[in-house]
């Protein structure tokens, strides 16, 4: 009912070119279901009369309470899942039963779709298809070369001992500006797309609601990877049909690698400017453990993670997102090899070459955080939160008094 009354009115506002009543998202909304969505939809409706696979993730319960998927359910519940496969090896309608239910596929062409749909500015959408190993490596390797160059040709490509000092090649204030401007622009894309995702799915805010304890669920569910243990804590399925908990440690590995590394550089800024105490620290700092700690993570968690993408099994998988899982895999081993290799040998000659290097890779990293794997992280969550609101609410069908 809440839906054919959100829909008049978008339709009447659309009659009468009202476009700031139906908003973007409304907008949006109005579209026609792509052939993915349409396959989302169509194989829901089967999950939603079969139900075996309540217990596994958070999509099952939340395709319950709904009787049809309209485009913003479908974006919602895509996002929602994470593509651990079980739902596929446990069906006994997948393929070649004709019924062909293949919800992990499904979703994840979906998923990548709405990154793009949502993107910002919105014509880098396309990049989530086409950014893949060899655009990252690309544009890796061409920053490091343009960073070798700028210092062959000031003649310090290699130089005596300079006890780790980094700012003796790169001052301080340049490489603040150029990171803190590209870090800058790819958290601002990420907020406008997953705010743009938000404004389609959002539940919304009733009466007397408040959507702490929410936050706090999702935010538990998504730190600890709760539906990665397949629902049973066994894990989920990679190659096959066994279960294994490899992913979410690798998963861990990587997001916890990388918020070490990220506070790693937080306390480092915090050194710089507000106790005066500037680079290089000492190996036993707490900027240097921490960055060691991180970096370690993020080389443990992207290596195994690759080894599972390569081992995938691919009926579970959409092909076309391969190269976009391998590309930001790839750049986030580069950076934290090359981020420990500069630090062994930050007290040699080799320092200028091998901090160009890391530099290289992790503007590469940076510039391509909004168009790739990592959107998956952040829209994600928005799903979740979604979830955790819902999961509060009394069920808003009404079937009857059974
Ligand atoms: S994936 Fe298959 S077994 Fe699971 S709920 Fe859907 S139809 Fe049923
Ligand atoms: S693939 Fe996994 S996360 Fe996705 S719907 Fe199936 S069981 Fe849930």
């Amino acid at each position: 009912m809440q839906h054919l009354e959100a829909l008049t009115r978008e339709a009447a506002a659309l009659a009468n070119g009202d476009i700031d009543t139906i908003g973007a998202s409304g907008l949006h909304g109005l579209l026609p279901l792509t052939a993915d969505e349409e396959e989302v939809a169509r194989t829901l409706q089967i999950c939603n009369a079969c139900r075996y696979c309540e217990g596994f993730c958070a999509v099952f319960p939340a395709m319950t309470r709904r009787l049809e998927f309209p485009k913003a359910d479908i974006h919602y519940l895509a996002n929602l899942c994470h593509n651990c496969g079980a739902c596929y090896h446990a069906c006994q309608y997948a393929p070649p039963h004709e019924f062909a239910v293949n919800i992990p596929q499904a979703m994840a062409k979906v998923r990548v779709q709405t990154y793009g749909d949502f993107a910002f500015p919105a014509v880098l959408g396309g990049l989530y298809r086409r950014a893949g190993m060899t655009v990252a490596l690309a544009l890796a390797g061409g920053l490091v070369l343009f960073l070798l160059m700028v210092l062959a040709m000031r003649g310090s490509l290699w130089h005596a001992p300079l006890a780790g000092n980094f700012y003796a090649i790169f001052p301080h204030n340049l490489l603040a500006a150029m990171f803190g401007a590209v870090f800058l622009f790819a958290m601002l894309a990420l907020g406008i797309g997953v705010t743009r995702f938000w404004r389609q799915v959002t539940p919304g805010t009733r009466d007397g609601e408040s959507h702490g304890a929410a936050a706090g669920g999702a935010a538990h569910d998504a730190l600890r990877l709760k539906y990665l243990d397949g629902g049973h804590g066994k894990g989920c399925n990679n190659d096959d049909d066994a279960f294994t908990l490899l992913r979410r440690r690798f998963h861990h590995f990587t997001f916890y690698g990388f918020m070490l590394c990220f506070a790693a550089t937080t306390v480092a800024t915090l050194y710089h400017y507000l106790l005066d105490l500037h680079a290089p620290y000492p190996v036993t700092s707490v900027p240097v453990l921490l960055g060691i700690a991180g970096g370690i993570g993020l080389l443990i968690g992207p290596a195994g993670l690759l080894w599972l993408n390569l081992r995938r099994d691919p009926k579970t998988m959409d092909a076309a997102q391969k190269p976009m899982d391998r590309g930001f895999i790839a750049l986030l081993l580069l950076t934290s090899a090359s981020g420990l290799a500069l630090l062994a040998f930050r007290d040699t000659g080799a320092m200028a070459a091998l901090l160009a290097i890391h530099l290289g890779i992790v503007m590469a990293l940076f510039a391509t955080l909004p168009y790739g794997k990592f959107a998956h992280g952040i829209f994600r969550s928005a799903a979740l939160l979604k979830f955790h609101i819902e999961k509060r609410r009394p069920a808003d069908l009404a079937l009857g008094s059974d």
